[in-house]
């Protein structure tokens, strides 16, 4: 195992401080290889974390994002995958990313969705796109439509070039992603759908998560971004026209999650869950959602679908005439 120097430096470095800093105790001794060993450790549980952040975040909001093209403005020709690289992961993560998870200069595949095109052509993680000159491809974000050619797509794995059948499919052009943050939160930027390593422990089923992401997606759809600079679903420090466009993307979001297959039941009971964690969002103010508004509103709107999904209506939000927006 490899030491790093500042492994060596913290023993000096704790006598030096009780001898200096006026410290009234005497601190037990650490020993650096064990300091070295317990580092590694949580380094490997972060990145394990990491990975299965993405893996969950992926298969959750594939099935939403491609279920939902035809209230989606913006589509894209699509296959399922995830890529990182090294500098998907915060500096101080890099060394580890690469032990750890297989991380290096270029964008390789790192998850699968089940069940996608990727899934079922037989791509693996590791596989690096090509371009036409059999370079390593620069994809924008997840999207693959300037790789694909007769629905082949050439990859290199473990050093060895091949070609591999794709039937890509259509998915809302938003591209979803996990921010390596502790806070509870969610937010959409016009093009980017990013969820929270915090929001990802406090979901406790796949029907909340898909409720975030569906949420996040219909502030993109629906251009509020167009209006406020971020849409953050938690909004405790007030945007202007907060309200109406946190209500409008929690009523379109449920459709979007109910249209790709999850339950609504019950999802309500994430706004209860998260004021008992944070009551501050449990105020009376007249310009913010507050955590009953939206509790309630999100029951309706179930009670709206599952009206719908009887009589066989089809699951389309209620939208104001000609304020569709145009999807395929
Ligand atoms: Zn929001």
């Amino acid at each position: 195992m490899r030491l790093r120097p500042t492994a060596f430096a913290i023993p000096m470095l704790a006598a030096a401080l009780s001898a200096c800093a006026g410290l009234d105790t005497r601190l037990p001794d650490i020993s650096a290889p064990d300091l070295a060993a317990e580092t590694d450790y949580q380094e490997t549980e972060a990145l394990r974390r990491i990975e299965s952040d993405a893996s969950v975040l992926l298969n959750s909001g594939w099935p939403i994002l491609t279920a939902n093209t035809g209230l989606c403005p913006r589509i894209r020709a699509a296959i399922g995958v995830k890529t990182h690289s090294l500098k998907s992961y915060p500096k101080r993560l890099r060394s580890a990313a690469k032990r750890v998870l297989g991380a290096d200069e270029t964008s390789r595949i790192f998850h699968i969705a089940d069940g996608s095109p990727a899934a079922l052509a037989g791509f693996k993680r590791g596989d690096v796109i090509l371009n036409d000159a059999n370079e390593p491809a620069k994809l924008n974000g997840d999207s693959w439509d300037t790789v694909l050619a007769d629905n082949t797509v050439n990859i290199r794995r473990a050093g060895k070039s091949m070609a591999l059948k794709v039937e890509p499919t259509t998915a809302c052009d938003y591209n979803l992603q996990l921010s390596h943050s502790t806070a509870i939160n969610a937010y959409a930027d016009g093009r980017n759908i990013t969820i929270t390593s915090g929001m990802m422990e406090f979901t406790q089923s796949d029907s909340e998560l898909a409720l975030i992401i569906g949420h996040e997606l219909a502030h993109n759809t629906m251009g509020h971004v167009r209006k406020s600079i971020v849409n953050y679903i938690l909004s405790f420090g007030g945007t202007r026209y907060t309200r109406p466009f946190e209500s409008e993307a929690d009523y379109v979001g449920l459709y979007y999650m109910v249209r790709a297959g999850y339950s609504p039941e019950g999802v309500e009971d994430f706004w209860q869950r998260l004021a008992k964690a944070s009551p501050k969002g449990i105020n009376r103010a007249k310009t913010h959602p507050t955590f009953p508004d939206r509790y309630l509103r999100i029951r309706a709107a179930r009670d709206e679908i599952s009206k719908k999904e009887t009589t066989g209506a089809p699951l389309r939000p209620n939208f104001i005439s000609g304020s569709e927006p145009s999807g395929s």
